[in-house]
């Protein structure tokens, strides 16, 4: 993004700018991008790429190892300076530190930025100076601090260099699926940071006085879908953090909603700090009795889930909204995150790894934190005997079903009492609404009770160990 850009703000102070994106696939290694996130990347990086180019700038496009991709540029170019924004993810932290260890040793000058966080992981510690493992003390310990969170603005001018250096071609890097699937996402989502900002402009407006009541209705469009624009850095936490602090000015009727609101950007930068101090966590449980815990290995019930098949109408609706536009809503995140872990006790790596592939904010901090505290083995997790019930859920977080009508179209002629456990209608029931269980929707995968029954019973075994 060009607003709130304190990486490019510090260039634009220097002298001329040349813009540069270098796609490192292997050194994200093992968190390359994701199907869906490579399609988001390429919409974002087109859009950047002309809001540069109508400023008299451009963004050049590079790949492969960045250490070396710099320093090539640098020969090229004669530049003397190299500025980006900081990212967390632990192979990163290594590979920015090299770099600028290199690049200082060629006597550049080399700095980075805070642009993705309102607060930086390090800068927030409990009295012993630990990291937090609980959310409310380290977000009060947040808000203590009355930090300056204003964001700053487009730089007025982009001085280009005298010659540019070449530029690969996006299109050559082949970021977009081969197989029609982004025609979900295409229809759902507007990419870059004028649609950000947009975005976050409506939600003002819009939807923060009621986001308390409206957050948890699947149905609904109650929440931010801010996401995938926080991820890949469209838009800042402070620009963010300001407009939601001018819509409280405006209307204090927004405060519970406001306060929320915030208190989920909260959660995001919860996510960084123990992605930070855990770096382990992405792969391996915070709480190391889970390490014990008896998964199951059925690829059978993990492919079932995967594809909406479960024959748990809410837990199919989620899985198939996630296929078709690349998001799923906070509340579904949440329940069939649990059924994966525990009415299946199929690994919440196994989950976490599908979220990475099919969601266009996948984040290794928040998806982290989202399945490991799902799947009670994070920080501050629900304890694992609280098992979701997918029905109950439905019911409650999507009364109306549409929801379910919407992404299960095969049961939207159901009356809504049965819509959340279609195997409980009588047969006259689903012959009227045209569904034959194990035939156009799938009868369950697991009964509720049984499997809750044998989560419980797994979870007595590792608490024992
Ligand atoms: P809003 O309700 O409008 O919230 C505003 C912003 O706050 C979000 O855009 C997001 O940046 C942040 N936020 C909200 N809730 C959380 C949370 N629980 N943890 C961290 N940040 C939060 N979020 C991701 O951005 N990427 C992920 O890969 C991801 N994986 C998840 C996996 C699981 C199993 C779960 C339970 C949650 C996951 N989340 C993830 C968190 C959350 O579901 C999404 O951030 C949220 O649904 C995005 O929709 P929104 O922008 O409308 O959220």
């Amino acid at each position: 993004r060009l607003a709130d850009n304190p990486a490019l703000s510090a260039a634009v102070e220097q002298g001329c700018v040349i813009p540069v994106y270098i796609l490192a696939t292997e050194e994200e290694s093992p968190w390359e991008l994701g199907g869906a996130s490579r399609w988001w990347l390429h919409q974002s990086l087109s859009g950047l790429a002309k809001e540069l180019d109508q400023r008299g700038s451009r963004l050049i496009l590079r790949s492969g190892n960045a250490l070396e991709t710099l320093q090539q540029l640098i020969t090229e170019t004669g530049a003397t300076a190299v500025y980006w924004n900081r990212r967390y993810e632990p192979t990163i932290i290594k590979r920015d530190k090299t770099i600028k260890q290199k690049l200082h040793g060629d006597a550049i000058d080399v700095e980075s930025f805070n642009g993705s966080l309102l607060f930086e992981p390090w800068e927030i510690a409990t009295k012993q100076g630990d990291p937090y493992k609980v959310f409310t003390p380290f977000w009060k310990s947040c808000l203590a601090r009355n930090a300056e969170l204003t964001p700053l603005r487009i730089p007025k001018t982009l001085r280009p260099p005298a010659e540019w250096p070449n530029s690969e071609i996006l299109t050559d890097w082949q970021l977009e699926p081969k197989i029609s699937w982004d025609d979900g996402m295409r229809e759902f989502w507007d990419v870059g940071e004028s649609a950000a900002g947009k975005q976050l402009a409506k939600f003002a407006k819009r939807s923060a006085a009621s986001y308390e009541d409206q957050r948890n209705l699947m149905a609904e469009d109650g929440t931010s879908r801010l996401s995938p624009h926080l991820h890949f850095g469209e838009i800042s936490p402070r620009q963010v953090w300001a407009k939601l602090q001018a819509t409280l000015d405006a209307n204090p009727d927004a405060k519970d909603g406001a306060k929320t609101f915030l208190s989920e950007i909260g959660w995001r930068e919860f996510a960084y700090h123990l992605l930070y101090h855990f770096p382990h966590t992405t792969k391996k449980p915070l709480r190391e009795n889970f390490a014990n815990f008896p998964w199951s290995k059925s690829k059978q019930d993990l492919r079932r889930w995967e594809r909406g098949k479960t024959g748990y109408p809410v837990v199919d609706a989620a899985m198939r909204q996630l296929w078709h536009t690349g998001w799923m809503h906070n509340r579904a995140r949440m329940i069939v995150a649990s059924f994966l872990c525990k009415h299946l006790r199929i690994p919440w790596q196994r989950g976490a790894e599908w979220f990475w592939y099919t969601l266009v904010d996948a984040d290794l901090a928040s998806n982290t934190l989202g399945w490991q505290w799902t799947a009670g083995c994070g920080a501050d997790a629900a304890p694992y005997f609280r098992i979701f019930n997918p029905i109950t859920q439905g019911e409650k977080f999507d009364p109306t079903g549409a929801y379910i009508r919407l992404w299960v179209p095969e049961l939207a002629e159901l009356p809504t009492k049965w819509l959340y456990k279609p195997w409980e209608a009588s047969d006259s029931v689903l012959n009227e609404a045209g569904v034959t269980l194990g035939d156009n929707y799938p009868a369950p995968i697991v009964d509720h009770s049984a499997a809750r029954q044998a989560a419980l019973d797994a979870y007595d075994k590792i608490k024992k160990s």
